[in-house]
């Protein structure tokens, strides 16, 4: 085993390798787990970040990005972790090759995975008129007919987003569950409330329409699949870091991305919408600076002890 270090960030998306620059930054010693081809941005293309014109690669962002934080200091483990522990002066940390690592203080960023609902033509129309998010692509879509598909509030808000940019929104939910006040705003919103469950999104090279069970046929061009985020969460629920009351789905933090745990930060995706580049890294830079300081404090309380 090697030394402890001061920050463990678990993810190499915008949210993880900005934690990581400003950890090395502040010359915590830092170490970065998980792979960039496996975050979110890795095949967008981005245009609305602060500074960065026209469509610019994610791939090439995150590149950048890690080169930053490596260059920084930072140490980048391009490998998953599968076991998070506590222990008396930090946590433990197992990756997928049962190496075992140790750190002062932990940073959450580990992105979400969208569920699909594995409807004819999903994977073939995936970025071709199917998005998993209304807050990256429904700009898009501006002034064409769109469907979203889901049952809770994620595709409650996607669609109410949807009807700011174009006219004609339909929620195809065969069970829609949202409270009361959320289902009044929709129905004043003139989003159209389908009941039907859909059965295939239909097009050749790109969405032509959406096909019902009752035979229908929705004549839209952009299909968005709102079933709200899985989040990989599993590493931090079984550690004890609680999620957000509401929807159970998020790691609950407060403004300074701490969790309910004392010395584990979360940042990005992995702590609720928007998804969006912008506020991954914002949320990164909080947990990073705020990782580090909780580290040094660590560290001042071994030396007295000693
Ligand atoms: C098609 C598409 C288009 C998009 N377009 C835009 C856009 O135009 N503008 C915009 O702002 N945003 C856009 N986004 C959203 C943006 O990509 C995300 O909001 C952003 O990447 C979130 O960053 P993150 O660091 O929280 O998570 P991610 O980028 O998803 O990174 C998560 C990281 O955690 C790692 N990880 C997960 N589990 C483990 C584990 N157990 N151990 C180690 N590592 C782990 C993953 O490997 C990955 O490196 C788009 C997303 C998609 C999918």
């Amino acid at each position: 085993m090697s030394e402890i270090y001061d920050v463990a960030i678990i993810g190499s998306g915008p949210a993880g390798l900005q934690a990581a620059i400003h950890t090395a930054r502040r010359k915590a010693r830092t170490i970065v787990f998980g792979k960039i081809e496996k975050s979110a941005l890795y095949r967008a293309h981005v245009e609305n970040y602060f500074g960065v014109p026209g469509k610019k690669d994610g791939k090439e962002i995150l590149e950048i990005g890690l080169n930053q934080a490596q260059n920084f200091g930072a140490e980048h483990h391009p490998f998953d972790v599968v076991k998070l522990e506590l222990t008396e002066k930090g946590f433990r940390i197992e990756t997928e090759r049962a190496e075992i690592f140790e750190a002062l203080t932990i940073v959450i960023a580990t992105g979400v995975a969208r569920r699909k609902t594995r409807l004819k033509g999903e994977k073939e129309l995936l970025g071709k008129g199917v998005s998993y998010c209304v807050d990256c692509d429904g700009f898009f879509f501006r002034g064409l007919p769109v469907a979203v598909i889901g049952s809770g509030s994620a595709a409650a808000h996607g669609a109410l987003t949807l009807k700011k940019i174009t006219s004609e929104v339909f929620l195809v939910s065969p069970k829609l569950d949202v409270p009361e006040e959320l289902k009044r705003e929709l129905e004043e919103s003139g989003v159209e409330i389908i009941s039907a469950k859909p059965v295939e999104i239909l097009g050749e090279n790109e969405v032509e329409g959406l096909l019902l069970e009752d035979g229908r046929k929705l004549a839209v061009k952009g299909v968005f699949i709102e079933e709200g985020a899985k989040g990989a969460l599993q590493l931090a629920t079984v550690l004890g870091v609680a999620l957000d009351p509401e929807n159970m789905t998020y790691i609950q933090v407060d403004r300074e991305q701490r969790t309910n745990l004392p010395g584990v930060f979360a940042a990005g995706d992995v702590c609720g919408p928007p998804f969006q580049v912008a506020k991954a890294v914002g949320e990164g830079c909080i947990a990073g600076l705020k990782a580090a300081e909780e580290a040094g404090k660590r560290r001042r309380e071994m030396k007295d002890e000693a």
